[in-house]
């Protein structure tokens, strides 16, 4: 039996060395499993990819996907994906906030028969209170809208059986938001509660622009509400335009005083305008990822592989 470790790396140069100790410290524990280690380097500008080349070099155990560019936290971990041949994957992040020993209660739960261990985070120090709010406030809000009932406060940090890995490696699409991927395909599934621990180093490099990108992503990609509340706004704003129609009409007919002045047709023009704006900007969203998904280009592109061996046919790429 093989255990894929699959960790996506961008600029940790100074995490990623400890890193390579702890999940080595982890794998001398592990007695019963075989075990591959799959780096993905999303296109650092750091020493990360040389640091990293360097111990694949004397660890035949570390296989190194170098991407021709940064293509973002989720694309590396499908490239991971791809390229795992394990009968258990597990993801993990580069930063150690996700903490290797934890992998020891995922096997055990895979063991027992489960498909997916995915960790719970119970707490999460040493993240800023904006962070920790806005993802707490994200994971209910999608968990309302979307279809497929996604896990709360769950990140990617989780094990995943073949079988899992089998359904995700055959979902092409190029949003991708893997954490609900993983709950659309279904099987046993269990959490796993742990503590995330602070970033051993470095900062995280998920920026305020990348964070607001993953989470329309994540909604984009699990749920048509959207589209549902652009309907609603329009029938509420014709609402209020009908009632404003048969209250002048009323004033008109049955009064001296009628309606009057620009000023409550200027906020009814603004008014429509806004929400005709609104409607127009999420049937954008949806139709520009129609648009990428139309492009068929290929998810990453990547510049080098270390220490794979020939014979392994990459399904993307
Ligand atoms: N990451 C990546 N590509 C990116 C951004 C992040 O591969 O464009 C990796 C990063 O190296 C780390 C993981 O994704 O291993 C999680 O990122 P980070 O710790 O910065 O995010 P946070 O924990 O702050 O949400
Ligand atoms: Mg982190």
């Amino acid at each position: 039996m093989l255990l894929s470790i699959i960790v996506p790396c961008y600029n940790e140069e100074a995490v990623i060395a400890e890193t390579l100790k702890r999940l080595s410290t982890f794998s001398e524990e592990v007695n019963d499993l075989d075990i591959e280690f799959i780096f993905i380097d999303d296109g650092s500008k750091d020493a990360t990819r040389s640091i990293l080349k360097q111990h694949a070099a004397y660890d035949h155990r570390i296989r190194l996907i170098g991407f021709s560019r940064n293509f973002g936290h989720q694309i590396a971990v499908t490239a991971g994906i791809d390229a795992a041949r394990g009968d258990a994957v597990v993801l993990i992040d580069a930063d150690l906030q996700d903490p290797p020993e934890a992998i020891h209660g995922m096997l055990e739960k895979w063991q027992e028969g489960y498909d997916v261990v995915y960790g719970t985070r119970t707490d999460r120090p040493g993240e800023t209170a904006f962070k920790r709010t806005t993802a707490k406030k994200f994971y209910r809000l999608l968990n309302r809208l979307s279809d497929v009932a996604i896990p709360l406060d769950t990140g990617d940090f989780r094990l995943m059986s073949r079988a899992v890995v089998n359904t995700l490696k055959a979902m092409p699409e190029r949003d991708r938001f893997v954490r609900g991927m993983v709950s659309w395909a279904g099987f046993k599934q269990v959490a796993l509660p742990y503590q995330r621990s602070k970033r051993f180093a470095g900062k995280s490099k998920y920026s305020l622009p990348k964070m607001i990108r993953f989470a329309s992503d994540g909604i984009m990609s699990f749920s048509a509400k959207p589209l549902q509340l652009a309907m609603a706004m329009g029938m509420g704003a014709s609402l209020l335009a009908l009632i404003g129609i048969f209250y002048a009409l009323f004033l008109r007919i049955f009064t001296n005083i009628w309606v009057e002045g620009w000023t409550a047709l200027m906020i009814a023009v603004l008014f429509l305008g806004g929400v005709q704006l609104i409607c127009i900007g999420i049937l954008g969203e949806y139709i520009g990822r129609i648009y990428k998904e139309s492009k068929q280009r290929p998810l990453y592109v990547v510049q080098e592989y270390c220490g794979f061996s020939e014979e392994i046919a990459f399904s993307r790429s």
